[in-house]
């Protein structure tokens, strides 16, 4: 601008325009370059973007499976435990019963020696899939050890809680599990009690346990309500 107010000729304002054209150019070039940088980088956080949601998907994978027995798609002992605390925590917020039960399948080690180790794993499978087609979305079936499973019925009394594993019961007596041709009864014994308010999960497992060897101990294939200890009142 200065350049252009000092010239007194066309002639001295020719240079000047060759400039502005030159200078114009350049600025042109530049924002070109600057656009596909813009773009490149915009695809490379789009790209990023993918990433990070295929990792997040990934660890929810992963971490789903970390809580899972993946023989038989039942909670694992860690799915266990977190249900657990989330149950007995809403429990005490709310004022609900919530009760838990341990499972042992009967003589099971005489079927795994009798007709082998995957019909004995497919018997597991088939007291899974029956348990959960009778239990409610909110119960939770974990299993605990070998041919043992934890069951969470919240908002159930002990009355309903018996109920329930006993309705279990003669469904498998109903759904009959075939081992080469041959049907087999399939039959669990069980300890149940109320969860105390706040009570730890090993306490509440303990109780319930020694319940479901009263059941073993007076002929298998029954339910024992666990007595209310102080603690669990
Ligand atoms: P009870 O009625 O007193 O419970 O007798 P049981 O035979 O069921 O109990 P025991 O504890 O003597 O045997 C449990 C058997 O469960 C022994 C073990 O080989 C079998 N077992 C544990 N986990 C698995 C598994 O994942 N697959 C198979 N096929 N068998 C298993
Ligand atoms: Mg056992
Ligand atoms: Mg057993």
């Amino acid at each position: 601008a200065h350049t252009i107010a000092e010239a007194n000729d066309i002639t001295s304002l020719q240079g000047v325009i060759a400039d502005v054209i030159s200078t114009t150019r350049e600025m042109r070039a530049t924002t070109e370059r600057s656009r596909a940088e813009v773009d490149s980088m915009r695809d490379r956080v789009r790209a990023a973007e993918a990433e990070i949601e295929r990792l997040q998907i990934e660890l929810e994978q992963t971490s789903e499976k970390m809580r899972h027995d993946p023989l038989t798609g039942a909670l694992n002992r860690k799915g266990l435990e977190e249900s657990y605390a989330k149950e007995v925590s809403r429990a005490t917020r709310r004022g609900t019963k919530l009760c838990l039960a341990v499972l042992d399948i009967d003589n099971f080690k005489r079927l795994n020696d009798t007709y082998g180790h995957n019909t004995g794993d497919e018997a597991l499978l088939h007291l899974v899939g029956t348990v959960r087609d009778c239990l409610r979305p909110h119960d939770t079936l974990s299993r605990y050890g070998g041919e043992e499973f934890v069951i969470l019925l919240p908002e159930t009394e002990i009355d309903d809680a018996v109920i329930v594993l006993q309705r279990l019961q003669r469904e498998l007596t109903k759904r009959y599990f075939l081992a080469n041709n041959e049907k087999l009864l399939i039959t669990f014994s069980a300890g149940v009690t109320v969860v105390g308010q706040e009570e730890v999960q090993s306490s509440a497992i303990e109780r319930a346990d020694v319940a479901m060897y009263q059941a073993k101990a007076t002929g298998k294939n029954r339910v024992v309500i666990a007595p209310l200890t102080s603690l669990a009142a």
